[in-house]
């Protein structure tokens, strides 16, 4: 069978992620670290910052955020976690710019206008202050009510966590125009395929992301009746009708995985998180920690950062594993489902040369917590299949 890459190629795709595993590597040493040294000689000077807007804020009486914190401070609270994730932050905002303009154009991979990537980064980054601010302001504001608050919010994040992904659909939206695929013999057969699969959709949507980036990708959306599967224009440019069926199919693969263990480990994770954010709280005002004195005061936010940073780190290459060895069953129930190998090796092999895909990253690289397997080593497993 023919090789994935030429020699050329290769050199070209190992050119393309060398300096993006440095990074990675670099940025997981140094993240830890840089969170530990914030916390340490960034916490006072921010606070002070904050406790003066927070002043100014407060003399414009709002009523409203004033009765749900329980007293003045909220505003204090909100700009010290802006400044926080601010500073920590802006850091990252070279590398985010490298990589993600620069690098991308320079290989061919990205198509976005400055002024379009200026729009998204934007865009990205209010995003996350909004969450962040809500974020805060429940978890603090909640605390500082009640010490049930860690099991409260537990459980409340983890009946959100299952409801949002009903609004999936329409969380990608915010960044790209999608309308839906015209009939015709492609829109027939993933049809009459998903109905094979007895897997319920609302539509099949194309998805317009050409005038951003060259990259292949196909997903399903929300689930049940909201479900809509998703298949950009690239893709559609680049595959024949065999091989969108092919990714479809996978994508189908995905559908049926058991879901409530990784909800019931998620929800019991979390729980556990805030209940050791609760001992955190206490144990700050015990040792008055930045000068604490009583619980749930924003000054802890750098820590609890730190930990659930460090707990990511530690969670990554289960999570990682496991999204792994699900991407090995979807590859199978795909190919399965439309008795095809051969298209599903050649949908595999465009979208590897397509998006640059590493046929072999380092070991380290995988394991830290990579979502897919090499694509190497998955176009290599489809040789034990049986069509
Ligand atoms: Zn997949």
């Amino acid at each position: 069978m023919e090789p994935l890459y030429t020699a050329e190629q290769l050199a070209e795709v190992k050119a393309y992620h060398q300096p993006r595993y440095v990074a990675s590597f670099v940025d997981f040493v140094l993240t830890p670290l840089v969170l530990a040294l914030m916390v340490r000689f960034a916490t006072r000077p921010l606070w002070r910052l904050s406790e003066r807007v927070g002043g100014a804020v407060d003399r414009l009486g709002l009523k409203l955020p004033t009765r749900l914190w329980g007293g003045t401070g909220w505003a204090a609270a909100l700009a010290f976690a802006t400044l926080f994730f601010g500073a920590y932050g802006l850091l990252d905002v070279p590398l985010e710019i490298g990589f993600g303009y620069f690098h991308e154009h320079a290989y061919g991979l990205s198509r976005t206008s400055p002024a379009v990537f200026i729009v998204d980064f934007l865009k990205g980054k209010l995003l996350f202050a909004g969450a962040v601010g809500a974020l805060v302001f429940g978890l603090f504001g909640l605390a500082r009510r009640t010490r049930h608050w860690w099991w409260l919010l537990g459980v409340t994040a983890s009946v959100l966590m299952l409801l949002s992904t009903a609004i999936d659909p329409y969380r990608s939206r915010v960044y790209v125009e999608q309308t839906p695929l015209t009939e015709g013999s492609l829109r027939e057969r993933i049809t009459s395929l998903m109905a094979k699969a007895d897997i319920d959709f609302r539509d099949v949507l194309v998805e317009h992301t050409a005038s951003r980036s060259v990259r292949l990708q196909a997903y399903f959306a929300g689930s049940g009746p909201t479900r809509t599967i998703v298949l950009n224009d690239a893709l559609l440019a680049a595959l024949t009708e065999d091989e969108v069926l092919a990714s479809v199919a996978h994508e189908a693969g995905h559908v049926n995985e058991p879901r409530w263990p990784g909800r019931l480990a998620s929800s019991g994770v979390l729980v556990a998180f805030l209940f050791a954010v609760e001992r955190l709280f206490r144990r700050a005002v015990a040792r008055g920690w930045f000068g604490i004195t009583e619980r749930a005061d924003v000054r802890t936010l750098p820590v609890i950062v730190l930990t659930f940073t460090l707990g990511l780190m530690l969670g990554n290459p289960v999570s990682g594993a496991v999204s792994r060895e699900r991407e090995y069953a979807a590859d199978r129930y795909g190919v399965a489902l439309t008795q095809d190998v051969g298209a599903f090796r050649a949908m595999l092999v465009k979208a590897a040369r397509t998006n640059k895909m590493d046929p072999d990253p380092p070991r380290w690289a995988v394991l830290r917590g990579m979502s897919h397997p090499p694509i190497g080593e998955r176009i290599a497993a489809l040789e034990f299949l049986k069509p």
